[in-house]
């Protein structure tokens, strides 16, 4: 990674007035990097084991200690006077979340939050996809890494590939579109389900991402299991369709790429091999209320506390964000020897 000149290096006289003026209006951190981008994780349940997300035995949180969806409206608006726009719903796996379409109205009626998206492995979606979209819901991503019913159940350690695909079906009748199919790529697995999974999308109309396996999991993460993108796109180009590289928005984790004949676009999220820390402008607050700058960051900023003051001091809620983006680190450093896996698993960070 390359070193960057923390902005605090920089200073002129009069420099921190300026960053404090910057602060009161956006989320700004220490490299320059403007955030607006908030991932919400509304419970650490889930009804699936990745293996390379959470251990088999496995013990939630109590429902006293989540955050309700109340609290969670009142962080937005919070952050949306901060200038975060986007919002993504995730888990655990969000929709074991009951009524989850009511934070979604919640969400939606906060000024300045132009874009609401979920991140679902689609099991419970077949039942939900109506009352979603009628919430105002329109971003879909749905976690699918194997269409193999036995790949699946090996690295999900749950049955349940139809349930994922009826709920495809049901999201595309009720008006998502785009969908966007998220695929962990391990090698061992991924060279078997890389070309079906590309060949469904193509056939579905879905746009596919296949995302390098990170150390963010419960098990022990080895490097030499990465299947890396650039490997995935060679596979796809020689098995599926030629691609040529797609507009690609800068701030966006996804390298896309479309397919010549037109026949669709796959993406790759390229964690490992090529960071894109550089351009980050995502932050997270956890179910349980606790803020992380980075989905590698070491500490966290608990503002379930302020959240459930009464009156809820939004000021200090606000300066809580400020303080934890401007100590935001430079990037993941996965590729570094200084590397330390959080403690936090994947599921209880929320994708
Ligand atoms: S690893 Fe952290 S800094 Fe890098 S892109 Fe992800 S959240 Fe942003």
């Amino acid at each position: 990674m390359s070193a960057r000149t923390p902005l605090r290096l920089a200073g002129e006289a009069g420099f921190q007035s300026a960053i404090e003026n910057l602060q009161s209006k956006i989320l700004i951190d220490s490299f320059g990097r403007v955030h607006n981008n908030l991932r919400v994780s509304v419970t650490d349940r889930c009804n699936l084991r990745c293996t390379y997300c959470m251990p088999e035995d496995v013990t939630f949180r109590d429902r006293s200690e989540l955050l309700t969806f109340e609290e969670i409206a009142t962080f937005v608006r919070v952050a949306a006077a901060l200038g975060v726009n986007k919002v993504r719903l995730t888990g655990g796996e969000p929709l074991m979340r009951k009524e989850l379409h009511k934070l979604v109205r919640l969400l939606v009626a906060v000024p300045g939050i132009t874009d609401v998206g979920l991140t679902t492995n689609g099991i419970l979606l077949e039942e939900q996809a109506g009352a979603l979209f009628d919430a105002g819901l329109r971003r879909l991503n749905v976690s699918l890494d194997a269409l193999d019913p036995g790949r699946f159940r090996e690295l999900t350690r749950r049955n349940g590939v139809e349930k994922v695909l009826a709920g495809l079906a049901a999201a595309k009748r009720a008006g998502f579109a785009p969908i966007k199919l998220n695929a962990v790529a391990i090698r061992g697995f991924a060279e078997h389900d890389v070309i079906p999974l590309a060949r469904y999308c193509r056939d579905h109309g879905f746009e596919l991402r296949f995302i390098e396996y990170m150390p963010i999991g419960a098990e022990a993460w080895e490097r030499d299991k990465v299947f890396f993108a650039a490997e995935i796109l060679d596979l796809i180009g020689r098995e599926v369709g030629a691609l040529v590289p797609a507009n690609h928005d800068p701030s966006a984790p996804a390298l896309d790429y479309a397919y010549r004949d037109g026949g669709g676009t796959v993406g790759v999220i390229a964690s490992v091999s090529r960071p894109f820390c550089a351009q980050c402008n995502r932050i997270r607050l956890t179910a349980d209320g606790k803020l992380r700058n980075c989905l590698f960051a070491l500490d966290e900023t608990d503002v379930r506390g302020l959240l459930r003051d009464s009156p809820v001091p939004e000021s200090a809620v606000a300066d809580a964000l400020r303080r934890s983006v401007w100590a935001k680190r430079e990037g993941h450093e996965i590729n570094a020897a200084t590397f330390v896996k959080p403690d936090r698993t994947m599921h209880a960070i929320g994708g």
